[in-house]
Order: C-alpha cells, then sequence, then structure tokens
C-alpha cells in the first residue's frame, strides 16, 4: 500500500505512529531527568561534608551489552555531573574513587577483599566473618571511607 514506484513512502498513519512515539521519548526523558534532579537535591540536602562517587568507565561499560542499556537508561554519567555541580554549589567536597578501588569487592565489615564478585551477587557474603549485607550498601560504605591519596 505505501509502495510508489519502487520505493517505500511513509503513510500518515507511521508519521503519526512516529510523532506518538517521540513524544513518548521526550516525555521519558524528562522524567528521567526530573528523578536525576530530585535524587541529587535530596543527598545534597544531607548536608554530607563529602560525597565519594566511583570513577566509573561508562565507555567500558557501554559495551557490555547486558550493562549498556541500564547504564545509558540511567543517564550515569549526566547523574554524576549533576551531583558534582551541585556539592560544588553547596560546599560539598566531591570526590571521585580510584576506578580500581574495589568498593564492591572489600567487606565493610572486617576489610576482607573478595578476589571474584559477579554482577549477579547482590548480597555481599563474606566468607572471611560472615558478614550478610547488600551488595550497594556494602559498597556505600566502602566509599564513605575512601580515603583520598
Ligand atoms: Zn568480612
Amino acid at each position: 500500500m505505501n509502495k510508489q514506484g519502487d520505493k517505500y513512502i511513509k503513510t500518515n498513519n507511521i508519521i503519526k505512529l512516529e510523532t506518538k512515539i517521540n513524544i513518548l521519548h521526550k516525555r521519558l526523558n524528562n522524567i528521567h531527568l526530573d528523578y536525576r534532579h530530585k535524587v541529587t537535591t535530596e543527598i545534597v540536602k544531607t548536608k554530607p561534608f563529602r560525597v565519594v562517587m566511583e570513577k566509573l568507565d561508562v565507555t567500558q561499560m557501554l559495551k557490555n551489552k547486558h550493562l549498556s542499556q541500564s547504564v545509558s537508561k540511567q543517564g550515569f554519567y549526566e547523574f554524576k555531573a549533576l551531583m558534582k555541580y551541585k556539592c560544588e554549589k553547596n560546599g560539598i567536597k566531591f570526590i571521585e574513587a580510584d576506578e580500581w578501588y574495589p568498593s564492591s569487592k572489600t567487606c565493610s565489615k572486617c576489610g576482607y577483599v573478595k578476589s571474584k564478585l559477579s554482577l549477579s551477587e547482590r548480597t555481599f557474603i563474606c566468607e572471611c566473618c560472615g558478614a550478610v549485607i547488600d551488595r550497594d550498601k556494602n559498597a556505600s560504605i566502602n566509599l564513605s571511607r575512601y580515603e583520598v591519596s
């Protein structure tokens, strides 16, 4: 139906659908942007003396097909840039932890460092002291103790 000669042309319905999809994408982007603003403002409001974030190699992460979608959707880079900006604006120290700092692999309770920790392990279980803690919480505690060298 939408063939004109040997070329395909967009029907009105397709044009309408494309417009709808574009509007949805814009709305989604706005929702993500709004979320990043809300979260970073909430963090700044707690008046921390400093914020430590990992130096995440986003370009490396984007190469991992399992990670890339969630990484780009969550706008890690934008989140960090916003966090840094709000810290500077509010006189809060912003620190980027070295990308080799084992924030996830280290036990926040005893300091033991695991040699391996797969991304699917969402709970940190220490084979040394037996601590059981949410993976992200464990990493957060370690980052909060990060010492700048
Ligand atoms: Zn431990």
